[in-house]
């Protein structure tokens, strides 16, 4: 009996020493190397999508989030638009961003839609179609920008974007952003090297097409995302092949400028208004069954700036959910930790050369 008490107390020792969290706010791994385990990453992710429209009480609803679950760790994709068009409260919504980064252990990547106002700004001509949210492609088109795909523009367009993007980050010292998903989760090889190029480590636009959890987009999108039904609810973060945007893509990968391939973190449970909270909990233990069976995955909650008060208790209810979990399978030796998108790459390289010499 002792010994079985002994054992189990190492195993929850191991457990809860890999969640220290060091001064940075982030989790340290680099204590638990005593035993190779495999993790099930929880990733938090905000778009920023219409910053002018985002109210006090949405921002409140990000803070109560924030406060609820200190465990969680935010990947805010923020918005550069909040500096080219009028943002009531742009500064709050800065402060609260940076106020994550600093005290939270959150990541500021970006999110952006092809607006007038961004366009204008980073010296691009606008273009008001295709519609990403439309009955079909043909004649579609948004006068707003908002649904416009990023991979419409060539790839000096995109640059000039980029540029202007962190540009923007530096002169607001948001920091050096890595992580990026452009409206609607659109992107293209050509997108996925423009962005390797500029900087960024993680993609986080592969989205389910299909309707097994949760509502669909519009049909044009399906034509124009460039997502099929190899991505899924289930799909687990992946190095993007120069020849695909898909999993299925194989080597050669699309370097970072670190020398790594950029990874793909699949938006597993899409977004705020297409999911309920059983649908989420449901595919995070689709992928806690992957991780039973010591494979690293990630799975990742998405929510809108706009609309956060909306759907704070539902957010509130699913979070509630991950902070028992992470709890309960820490007692049987089962790590499952909110994560940065960042830090999920790291894990995912580290878990790589931890299943090479296992092979040896
Ligand atoms: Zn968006």
């Amino acid at each position: 009996m002792n010994s079985r008490i002994s054992i189990f107390s190492i195993k929850l020792c191991t457990a809860l020493f890999a969640l220290v969290i060091d001064t940075y706010g982030q989790i340290n791994e680099s204590k638990s190397q005593t035993k190779q385990e495999t993790v099930l990453h929880v990733s938090v992710v905000s778009h920023f999508d219409r910053p002018w429209a985002m109210g006090l009480d949405d921002l409140n609803a990000f803070r109560t989030l924030t406060q609820n679950h200190p465990m969680m760790r935010w990947t805010h994709l923020y918005n550069p638009v909040a500096y080219t068009q009028l943002t009531p409260h742009y500064k709050k919504i800065e402060s609260f961003v940076k106020e994550c980064r600093d005290n939270h252990g959150a990541e500021i990547g970006v999110h952006l839609h092809m607006y007038e106002s961004l366009l204008k700004k980073a010296g691009i001509k606008f273009r008001n179609a295709p519609s990403m949210n439309a009955q079909s492609v043909n004649a579609s088109h948004d006068n707003t920008g908002y649904s416009v795909p990023m991979t419409i523009y060539s790839r000096k367009e995109i640059d000039k974007i980029l540029n202007f993007t962190l540009n923007t980050f530096k002169k607001r010292k948001l920091g050096r952003p890595r992580s990026f998903c452009a409206g609607f989760y659109a992107t293209s090889i050509e997108l996925q090297k423009a962005i390797a190029a500029n900087g960024y480590y993680v993609s986080a636009a592969a989205f389910p097409p299909g309707n097994e959890f949760g509502a669909r987009y519009a049909p044009s999108w399906h034509e124009l995302a460039g997502w099929n039904k190899t991505v899924t609810v289930r799909s687990r973060p992946y190095k993007v092949s120069e020849k695909s945007i898909l999993p299925i893509g194989t080597a050669p990968y699309i370097k970072a400028k670190d020398g790594k391939p950029i990874i793909e973190l699949p938006q597993t449970c899409k977004i705020d208004w297409m999911v309920s909270s059983e649908n989420m909990k449901t595919i995070f233990k689709e992928h806690l069954k992957f991780c039973k069976q010591n494979q690293m995955s990630a799975v990742c909650l998405a929510i809108h700036e706009n609309n956060a008060a909306q759907y704070l208790e539902k957010y509130d209810d699913v979070l509630n959910f991950i902070d028992e979990q992470i709890l309960s399978n820490a007692k049987n030796g089962i790590l499952v930790r909110y994560s940065t998108l960042s830090s999920i790459r790291k894990s995912f390289f580290e878990n790589e050369i931890n299943q090479l010499k296992g092979q040896k």
